[in-house]
């Protein structure tokens, strides 16, 4: 797997002032007192630990702390969708269903042209406006502020299936999708995410004003904005309007982005290369608007199309493209046709095996599975 350094983009010539830093920090330790909104204050409640825990025996001593609270919400959560679905099919309007679908697709494209592509990989560069609207959009995903998920996320490719990735697959499907929102987080994750460099998140002004009002910003555009759109602009029901425009939409896209960490980091393909056990998953690609090329992304993180095949069912690629064709979108990265194709035959479950003649003539191959 590459570096992080590539991923964290903190290799640029960014310079991050003394003041700068220091007015970030106090900024997070206000945020942090906060009580915060349900996924902010779930995460506040997930990063505690104690002092004891942290040391080099934590993978031995560990003892998985169920965040009761998160457990409730997340049910009701759900509950709420699945009355969300019964209400789609009877009794809300149409107008409701088609904004519910496209507020749906916005809050992904926040989640993955956004925090993802743009914020924790710096795979692209954007222009203000385009922030805005990415930080807006990602607002509405409610997966909490940009600085935290960039840094778990960061974390989770330096530290993939090990204990200090947040949501580490091999503890199992229910872990990786959800499981890890309801329990206080492993202490290597505490550690290991203090380790890495953040300060290009730091310096950026949007995420230091998202982190800093994300409480009013998050109530605002993932739960008050939904509810009220469809009761003032075609007189949706309240009923209808927060049980679909906004829990369903909220828990379905949280189980589309759920489902990058989970099941396309146990089932599919590994073309790019068959040591990591992130995958290339069909399902995935197609519900979480292009995000399931999930082996090639663990191999090259800086690409921004996240995918060795360009825009093809690839809706997130699609959208920063017409984004830089508008000029809000620039320096797009993506490795190149030639290291592609190398890495394919040097570490892909498709490499050829190529024989050796060994001295006492006897074959045997190059790499074997
Ligand atoms: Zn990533
Ligand atoms: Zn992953």
């Amino acid at each position: 797997m590459p570096p992080l350094s590539t991923c964290n983009g903190v290799n640029s010539t960014q310079t991050i002032t003394q003041s700068k830093t220091s007015e970030f920090n106090n900024l997070e330790s206000s945020s942090e007192k906060s009580a915060g909104s349900i996924l902010q204050s779930t995460s506040d409640e997930c990063d505690k630990v104690e002092d004891n825990d942290i040391d080099d025996d934590s993978k031995s001593k560990h003892v998985v702390k169920i965040v009761w609270r998160n457990v409730v919400l997340f049910a009701y959560l759900h509950l709420a969708a699945i009355y969300g679905v019964y209400l789609m099919f009877t009794s809300s309007m149409w107008q409701t269903n088609v904004f519910t679908f496209i507020m749906h697709l916005f809050s992904c494209l926040g989640v993955t042209a956004g925090a993802h592509r743009l914020w924790c990989h710096r795979s692209y560069k954007a222009r203000l406006p385009l922030k805005i609207f990415l930080a807006f959009i990602f607002t509405v995903a409610f997966q909490n502020d940009i600085f935290e998920w960039a840094r778990d996320h960061r974390v989770h490719h330096k530290y993939s299936e090990t204990d200090a990735d947040p949501h580490n697959a091999t503890r199992g499907f229910f872990f990786s999708h959800i499981g890890w929102l309801m329990c206080r987080k492993h202490p290597e994750v505490i550690k290991k995410g203090k380790k890495i460099d953040l300060s290009d998140l730091m310096a950026d002004p949007v995420v230091r004003f998202h982190r800093k009002y994300y409480l009013p910003l998050v109530i605002t555009c993932a739960f008050v904005l939904p509810t009220l759109v469809p009761m003032y602009l075609w007189n949706e029901t309240f009923l209808n309007s927060l049980f679909v425009a906004t829990f369903f939409r909220y828990c379905f896209s949280l189980n589309q982005t759920w489902l990058v960490n989970s099941a396309a980091h146990m089932w599919g393909s590994r073309p790019y290369d068959v040591n990591i056990n992130p995958r290339e998953n069909v399902m995935v690609v197609l519900g979480a608007v292009g995000e399931g090329f999930h082996n090639y992304h663990h191999t090259f993180p800086y690409d921004y199309a996240a995918s060795e095949y360009g825009i093809k069912n690839n809706f997130t690629t699609f959208f920063i493209d017409i984004m830089a064709w508008l000029g809000l979108a620039y320096d797009r990265k993506t490795a190149s046709r030639s290291m592609i194709s190398e890495r394919k035959l040097r570490t892909g479950e498709n490499r050829p095996k190529v024989p050796i003649p060994r001295v006492n003539g006897v074959e045997c191959y190059a790499k074997e599975d």
